[in-house]
């Protein structure tokens, strides 16, 4: 049987692609169809799927995503398991592929990859309309500056202030913060309890 020809841009490759005869799309697609149908098995519901969603999406919808059958196979693009996708209504991407994006914290152009997407959605759960707004090294440099934060909130709770070692460990936590001035205080504090110590002696 042959169906009736539908041409969409591969988002991937931009390349103009008879979407009746992608075999990846069509093969997530169905397994898209057969599972959202066991949620949704009423005719009625809005989230009722239609058996031929995905290729009318990627017909009609630039903004949503699938590969050319190409682009699969030569990796640029991954395929979604949309059992495992984190979604109330709508359709579930039908593959991943790499999404450029500027980071708001340093403005650098940034890429949210297919293989982290896959990760993001279907490891570690998040809803498949979240993306990141921040690069990989802003990211990492949030999570760096809150474990600072975390480590000397718990180092001045335990402060003992004629402690030399504690004193010299809070600085340097300031000054891997970039908090030069509160540094500074601490290393003198430091030093004045070392030469307290000294004159006990
Ligand atoms: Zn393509
Ligand atoms: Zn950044």
């Amino acid at each position: 049987m042959r169906t009736t020809m539908q041409h969409s841009i591969c988002p991937s490759c931009k390349t103009e692609k008879d979407i009746s005869q992608q075999r990846g799309l069509l093969a997530v697609e169905k397994l898209w169809y057969l599972h959202r149908l066991k949620i949704d098995p009423n005719p009625k519901s809005p989230a009722h799927p239609q058996p031929d969603g995905m290729r009318r999406l990627a017909a009609q919808n630039t903004q949503w995503f699938w590969a050319c059958d190409h682009c699969l196979a030569e990796g640029r693009a991954l395929p979604s398991d949309p059992t495992k996708h984190n979604i109330a209504m709508g359709t579930s991407y039908a593959a991943y592929i790499d999404r450029p994006f500027t980071c708001e914290t340093c403005q650098c152009p940034s890429v949210f990859s297919a293989a982290e997407q896959q990760y993001w959605y279907e490891t570690l759960g998040f809803l498949i309309w979240v993306y990141p707004k921040h690069c990989r090294s802003c990211r990492k440099q949030k999570r760096a500056y809150t474990k600072l934060q975390k480590d000397l909130m718990k180092a001045l709770q335990n402060l003992d202030h004629n402690n030399q070692e504690q004193l010299q460990h809070i600085a340097a936590l300031y000054a891997e913060m970039g908090l030069e001035s509160k540094s500074s205080l601490y290393m003198r504090r430091a030093q004045n309890a070392e030469k307290k110590a000294k004159g006990n002696k």
